[in-house]
């Protein structure tokens, strides 16, 4: 059995529709097991062609070799490589060592590659550097420093180190000195002893000194094959498979990844943020319901509501029109479900709403609400929720309690805490009145008060603008004293505005077109959807329901918006990851061609770019953990003190969908999946770039 034989070999280029140029072939060769073979013919005679096919660096379009008997394509590239690589070394004119490692690592990578320890490629690398000749205060410096004479030297010590059966030479003494090239040549002589050594050289003189068989090639056939000293062919038969080590690869992609510290922070970031934006967005839809559904737990705890009734007035489907007007006080009164759980008030919104004049010191304090509560009593108020001061008598009327941002409001203005301080109210509302002589009757409401601050309170309403509470009990009585002036003069009875509200007309402005509620008890807080029962045309609204109606709508809203922005987004990162890791991919090709040649399969390169992307990937899910927890705290924060809604996002770090710790899971499994993706997708695509191109430039 021949050490190498080649049969029918023949490597074509397709140039134009059904022509082809035949670089090499078709020959038929064959080689012993030691001495040098040189390989002569001008330049673009297939030299070249030949060694990169028996290295395996190029594949061939017709024809078959066999080492040791085994056809190549035996050999399985992707996978096993270690066995075919250790049987055959290579030596480039341009040297092809990886620059920014060191010398030593240079040489010992061919044996990690194959499967050695870490101390066993060190020696074997030591013996190898030692052998050629390279001292060893050169084995720690970096490839890139050394000399041409040095670097092929050290070319062939990685070529030998594995103690390969075939070394293969492409113009190894082409870019060096006379000097280098009498030492380069006497060391491949030496090794040629009990190693097939195939050398390609122009220099004739050399060929003639060294080889022991010499093959002339022309325009890609075998012009002449001349032996000069018979070898005696001894096979030494190929023993060990080796177990593939990962160390090197570790190595590699460390020195890449810092080689690109900046790209690989930008493509860590870039995940970073998309990441922590998919946690917010997880976190708000796991907790939104939970959440916003408190906050309409506190809807009407004390707050009003207004009852009216609304009838058809005709027209059909969405053109029909309703007319709202004020329900029946007896009818009202008489039903029973909704009197056992609301105090049924007039309305005097009309004469006496929200924004009304409120003045400290005769300053004017802004946006503070005047907002009624039923009355101070222990059943319409949760003392609980007194932060300071103490609740005034059940219908004071000079004494009001108020909300937090009311007191911040205040204590901004002012310059010290407002509680039992003294606030102006200055307010008029003028009416005017059709009389049945188709007069006109003004009159004038007027409630100009110092009140006393007697209690802050955490909020009772739903949402914390700054509001006042006051007792529209204390209101009402008030209302039942306070004769209309005018119209009671007119009349000459005394009509006090509460007759007048009370008695006014179903669709009089006066009566507001409905009658106000207040729950009667705190304990019975209903949700804003119990409307079950308001029936015969009665239409119960409030405006903290309003108010939750459109905050659902607009969370629903947003929530498919988030969703859509995080799918572009999470496509865009994707992008930028693909983008970068084809373009370190590609800036490396030589280097990874480099590594080819010297014995890694094309997974072992592969993992060497998902390593780098790994460290991104797993850098960002540490850092979007801090970050998105950060931001879930200040986000929270803020929708509380603006929306009154507490932990509208809750990351479920600990526990999803009640399985412990399943979302960090799903986050990892996620994270490498959008690497590996983004990693090898984009390597695929650019495998089609010969690696004999790359390792031929010089
Ligand atoms: P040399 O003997 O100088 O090493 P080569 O083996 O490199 O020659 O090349 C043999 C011939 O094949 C040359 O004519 C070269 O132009 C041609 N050749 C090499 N690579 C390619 C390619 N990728 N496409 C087309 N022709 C090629
Ligand atoms: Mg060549």
């Amino acid at each position: 059995m021949k050490t190498l034989l080649i049969k029918n070999l023949a490597k074509r280029y397709p140039i134009g529709k059904d022509r082809f140029f035949t670089a090499l072939g078709p020959i038929n060769l064959s080689f012993d097991s030691t001495g040098i073979v040189a390989i002569n013919g001008k330049s673009g005679s297939g030299k070249s062609t030949l060694i990169n096919l028996i290295a395996r660096i190029d594949t061939p379009t017709e024809g078959e070799i066999y080492l040791y008997g085994r056809p190549y394509k035996s050999f399985n590239k992707r996978t096993n490589t270690t066995f075919f690589n250790q049987d055959i070394g290579i030596v480039f004119q341009n040297y092809n060592l990886i620059d920014e490692e060191t010398v030593l690592y240079n040489v010992e990578l061919p044996s990690l590659i194959k499967g050695d320890s870490a101390k066993k490629s060190k020696e074997k690398a030591i013996k190898s550097l030692k052998m050629v000749g390279i001292k060893e205060e050169l084995f720690n410096l970096k490839a890139s420093k050394l000399s041409g004479g040095e670097k092929q030297r050290v070319s062939i010590a990685r070529a030998i180190v594995n103690d390969p059966k075939i070394l293969l030479c492409d113009e190894p003494t082409g870019a060096l000195d006379s000097d280098n090239t009498t030492n380069v040549m006497e060391l491949i002589k030496k090794i040629s002893e009990n190693t097939l050594v195939i050398m390609v050289s122009h220099n004739l003189q050399i060929t003639k000194q060294y080889s022991d068989r010499i093959i002339e090639i022309a325009n890609g056939q075998i012009v002449k094959d001349e032996v000069i000293n018979k070898k005696e062919d001894s096979i030494r038969f190929s023993k060990k498979q080796m177990k593939r080590s990962s160390s090197w690869i570790n190595r590699i992609a460390s020195s890449n990844y810092k080689r690109r510290i900046k790209r690989n922070v930008f493509s860590s970031v870039a995940l970073t943020i998309v990441l922590s934006m998919l946690y917010l967005v997880v976190g708000f839809i796991n907790n939104k319901d939970k959440s916003i559904k408190e906050a309409c737990y506190k809807q009407l705890d004390f707050g009003s509501g207004s009852v009216s009734k609304e009838t058809s007035t005709g027209g059909s489907g969405m053109l029909s029109l309703t007319k709202s007007s004020r329900p029946d006080y007896e009818n009202l009164k008489s039903n029973s479900k909704i009197s056992e759980k609301y105090e049924i008030c007039i309305n005097f919104s009309a004469i006496l709403p929200q924004n009304i004049k409120i003045l400290y010191d005769d300053e004017i304090v802004d946006d503070l609400l005047f907002t009624p509560i039923y009355s101070f009593d222990r059943q319409h108020i949760d003392r609980s929720l007194i932060v300071d001061g103490t609740l005034p008598d059940e219908a004071a009327i000079d004494e009001v309690i108020i909300n937090q941002s009311a007191a911040n409001l205040i204590r901004k203005e002012i310059g010290k805490n407002p509680l039992n301080e003294y606030l102006t109210i200055e307010h008029e509302t003028e009416t005017t009145y059709v009389t049945n002589t188709e007069e006109y009757v003004n009159d004038i409401f007027r409630l100009n008060k110092k009140i006393k601050i007697s209690a802050i309170v955490e909020e009772i309403n739903y949402l914390p603008t700054p509001k006042i509470y006051y007792s529209y009990l204390a209101i009402e009585e008030y209302c039942k004293d306070y004769i209309l002036v005018n119209l009671s003069t007119y009349n000459n009875e005394d009509i006090t505005w509460y007759d007048r509200v009370m008695n006014a007309d179903n669709n009089a402005i006066i009566s507001s077109y409905s009658y106000l509620l207040f729950l009667k008890n705190f304990n019975d807080r209903i949700t804003p959807f119990d409307n079950s029962i308001f029936s015969d045309g009665l239409v119960f609204t409030s405006q903290s329901m309003v108010l939750t109606d459109s905050l659902f709508n607009f969370l629903s809203v947003a929530e498919y918006g988030v969703i859509l922005f995080l799918v572009i987004a999470f496509v865009g990162a994707l992008l930028i990851l693909s983008i970068m890791s084809f373009t370190s991919f590609s800036e490396d090709h030589k280097k990874s061609a480099i590594l080819s040649s010297i014995g890694a399969s094309s997974d072992q390169i592969e993992e060497i770019y998902l390593q780098e992307s790994m460290v991104n990937g797993f850098l960002s899910i540490l850092l979007s953990v801090c970050i998105s927890f950060g931001l879930m705290k200040l986000a929270n924060i803020l929708i509380y003190k603006y929306l009154d809604i507490k932990e509208l996002i809750v990351i479920p770090f600990l526990e999803f969908l009640g399985i412990k710790f399943l979302f960090p899971l799903l986050i990892v499994l996620v994270v490498m999946l959008v690497v590996s993706f983004s990693t090898l997708i984009p390597i695929s695509f650019s495998k089609r770039k010969s690696i004999k191109g790359e390792l031929q430039s010089l």
